[in-house]
């Protein structure tokens, strides 16, 4: 998942390297799994009528959290978020919580109560139930792990793995809100420039702050595109458009053709992007934590999953097509000229 901060690269280590290497060595164990290391969240089967769908993230401070500028209640609520996304990636129904903390000196149970107030409105929503966790101290900074169980119907689940060659590339929502809320928020500790941003409309600014404290992870949205089977493949957008595209590029080994005019931008994240003389699809392609569903859909189901969309008042926009692998990732610039899509999707260690 994506952070507030680049730690320095003090080793070679790479996140996605990483990954791909324990995915080697452990994905394949012979036992009855679905799905392993590689995707949103894992698949294991549980009993003949359900498969059960796991997922954990952990949010560490100074890293994934500044709190000069996001309280305990908004980190618990994105903790929580970050694992509810993941589910709605795979098109789960989320269930259970795990919640571990590691506290550093000075925290007090007020703190801790606020980290649980965000967790709780997070999940309230969808029923769902803690279980357990642990605790520990911590020598420096606050790490918050939550883990989610959800459950679907056995064969019913989305992965990053099924795009097709000719399929439309869909997402949810507006792309790009999160970054421009963190990068205000960033902007507010500066006192230098803190004139500067009191001058950006506060409407936009309480819409693209909310949407970096508050994100919506789209539980309802993953169901229906899981349910219906209209999506072949689906990632959330937590690192930024650019790089996780890519994962759903590689797991289906394919190639993709990206519209940049076409990527959804909220007038809030226009009128940011303006007033900093930057293109607002930078923002979509580079911020995470926007929180959106990427998917894919076969020509046959689009105008009806498209009728559906507009029924139930789900935001969504055909950003491209899944193209064939040796294409590569490429978009149409705004210039119309085509071109390979840099990746500027944040990754741990780089
Ligand atoms: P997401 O951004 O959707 O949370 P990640 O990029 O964090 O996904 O992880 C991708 C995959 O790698 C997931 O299947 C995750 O469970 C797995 N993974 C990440 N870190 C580790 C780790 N340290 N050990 C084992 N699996 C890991
Ligand atoms: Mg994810």
């Amino acid at each position: 998942m994506a952070c507030v901060a680049r730690p320095k690269a003090k080793r070679t280590l790479q996140e996605f390297a990483l990954i791909r290497s324990l995915q080697r060595r452990f994905g394949q164990d012979g036992s009855p799994i679905i799905q392993g290391i590689g995707d949103d969240a894992a698949v294991v089967p549980s009993h003949p009528h359900q498969w059960l769908v796991i997922t954990t993230d952990l949010l560490a401070e100074h890293i994934h959290f500044d709190l000069r500028t996001a309280s305990f209640e908004s980190v618990g609520y994105r903790a929580a978020m970050a694992n509810l996304s993941d589910l709605a990636a795979m098109g789960a129904t989320p269930r259970y919580g795990l919640v571990s903390l590691a506290i550093p000196k000075g925290r007090t149970q007020r703190d801790v109560d606020q980290l649980y107030r965000g967790m709780r409105k997070a999940c309230r929503p969808h029923g769902v139930r803690l279980i357990g966790g642990d605790t520990s101290a911590s020598q420096k900074g606050l790490f918050l792990n939550v883990t989610l169980i959800g459950t679907t119907a056995p064969g019913h689940v989305l992965f990053r793995r099924g795009a097709r060659i000719g399929e439309g590339i869909y997402v949810t929502g507006t792309l790009g809100d999160a970054r421009a809320g963190l990068y205000l928020l960033q902007e507010s500790l500066r006192t230098a420039t803190r004139q500067k941003s009191r001058l950006f409309p506060r409407s936009h600014r309480n819409v693209l702050i909310g949407r970096h404290l508050h994100p919506t992870a789209r539980v309802r949205e993953g169901r229906w595109l899981n349910r219906s089977r209209f999506a072949s493949s689906a990632i959330d957008l937590s690192d930024g458009l650019s790089g996780d595209l890519r994962h759903v590029c590689a797991e289906s080994n394919v190639g993709a053709l990206v519209e940049l005019d076409r990527v959804p931008i909220s007038p809030s994240c226009r009128a940011y992007a303006e007033s900093k003389h930057i293109d607002p699809v930078q923002l979509a392609l580079a911020g995470g934590e926007d929180y959106e569903l990427l998917f894919t859909v076969a020509s046959k189901h689009q105008a009806r999953m498209e009728r559906q969309a507009r029924n139930f008042g789900f935001h969504i926009a055909r950003i491209g097509t899944i193209r064939p692998r040796d294409h590569g990732i490429r978009a149409v610039f705004h210039d119309g000229s085509v071109r390979p899509l840099p990746n500027t999707s944040y990754e741990h260690f780089r």
